[in-house]
């Protein structure tokens, strides 16, 4: 029986595992499940999974959590570092599925105790790439990307050499607004962000979809992840969302990875991986999809990507400062302190600021100094008028 944690239990990737793992209960035995403030969900799933210990973020919520597994001989517990105590406990694989940076702590916890980490966290990889990737092979832990794009790479990559590598194509969707007028944009509202033409997903990542940040984020993941030059990593709009990431090789040779937009198919595949099982997820007929539509990612429509190409030639600590001035200028459109195109400014803005800060061209040693950057960055953002 393997043993199994998520982290990040009641959101959208979280409910997705378990998805899978209901189909099989059998095979596994779950260590610890933690949520944040949806703490009837977390009740529900850890009566029906029965963890050795359910978290919620938010201590003021553990009366109530406590409450809902009373009688169950389930531990509850609360907080952030209850949260990276339960990435300690012994399991054979991890999944990384909190949002934002609180993301971070725990996926670090997983490799050092060398689990199988299946790293759906973005922010990671964003703030921490090197680190983390150090640490698990210090560790003997593998990482398995989540994030369908480098789940595609992934697996595009099997039996292959990185180093006959030409160029990675990680495809967007255009989120909510890409059909509509750059003129408009500037009114856009976080109800209308908020949508998603394809996937169904978290709140935050689906207004980063709309506004090319989630896009931003992957093009650095990627670079972290696979350890390639940035000048080999584009991004090309494909509204279908159903080629999720192509590997161009040197002989000429691509390799496209066509599924359907259900996450089930990367989460399936990091947790049967080195296998492939068979999996209830829809399966494509090209015949009714017809055509694969591409268009560039226009840099000027989508400055997220400009960003995000600076910060992979600067590397080191920069990823932690754009995450965080990211994450707050995300908070700032959600209350509407700003406008949807001012989250590209705020981020520029800080950017620009940090520019005169030398220490974040250093290597990050551990992860106090990237906590201190995305403290201090936060800081920043969260004052900054556009
Ligand atoms: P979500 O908002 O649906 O769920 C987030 C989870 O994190 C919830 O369980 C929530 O309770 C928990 N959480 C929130 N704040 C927390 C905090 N401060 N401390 C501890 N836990 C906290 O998000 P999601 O869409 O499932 O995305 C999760 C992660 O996976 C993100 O990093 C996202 O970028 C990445 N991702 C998601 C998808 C997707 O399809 N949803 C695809 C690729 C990558
Ligand atoms: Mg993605």
């Amino acid at each position: 029986m393997r043993r199994i944690s998520i982290f990040g239990a009641t959101g959208s990737i979280g409910q997705n595992t378990l998805d899978l793992v209901r189909r099989d209960k059998k095979s596994y035995k779950i260590v610890a499940l933690t949520g944040g403030r949806n703490i009837a969900q977390l009740v529900r799933d850890a009566r029906e999974f029965h963890p050795d210990v359910v978290v919620t973020a938010f201590p003021e919520l553990l009366p109530a959590l406590k409450e809902g597994v009373s009688g169950l001989k389930i531990e509850a517990a609360a907080g952030g570092l209850a949260i990276c105590e339960a990435a300690d406990r012994p399991a054979d694989w991890i999944m990384s599925a909190i949002v934002g940076i609180a993301g971070l702590a725990p996926s670090l916890n997983a490799v050092r105790q060398g689990a199988t980490l299946a790293l759906a966290n973005k922010e990671s990889l964003v703030t921490a790439g090197p680190l983390l990737l150090a640490q698990a092979a210090e560790h003997g832990a593998v990482v398995l990307p989540v994030d369908s794009e480098h789940s595609a790479v992934f697996q595009a990559l099997l039996g292959e050499d990185i180093a006959s590598v030409e160029r990675i194509i990680i495809t967007a969707s255009g989120g909510a607004f890409r059909d509509w007028p750059q003129a408009d944009l500037a009114h856009a509202t976080p109800a209308q962000a908020q949508t998603h033409p394809n996937w169904l997903m978290g709140r935050r990542i689906t207004i980063d979809s709309a506004s090319m940040f989630n896009k931003a984020m992957e093009l650095i993941e990627t670079k972290e992840f696979f350890c390639i030059d940035e000048a080999k990593i584009e991004t090309i709009i494909h509204p279908e969302s159903l080629i999720h990431a192509i590997v161009g090789f040197n002989d000429g040779g691509m390799m496209a990875h066509v599924g359907a937009p259900d996450m089930r198919h990367a989460i399936g595949f990091a947790l049967n991986h080195p296998k492939r099982q068979h999996l209830d997820v829809a399966r494509l007929d090209f015949t009714t999809i017809g055509q694969f539509r591409f268009f560039a990612a226009d840099e000027a429509r989508y400055p997220a990507l400009r960003l995000a190409r600076e910060v992979m030639c600067k590397g080191h600590l920069w990823g932690a400062a754009f995450n965080a001035a990211k994450e707050v200028a995300l908070d700032r459109f959600i209350v509407s302190d700003i406008g949807f195109l001012d989250m590209a400014q705020v981020v520029e803005a800080v950017l620009r600021e940090l520019d005169h800060v030398g220490d974040l061209n250093t290597v990050s040693r551990d992860l106090q100094d990237i906590l201190q950057v995305d403290q201090a960055t936060r800081e920043l953002a969260r004052t900054l008028d556009v």
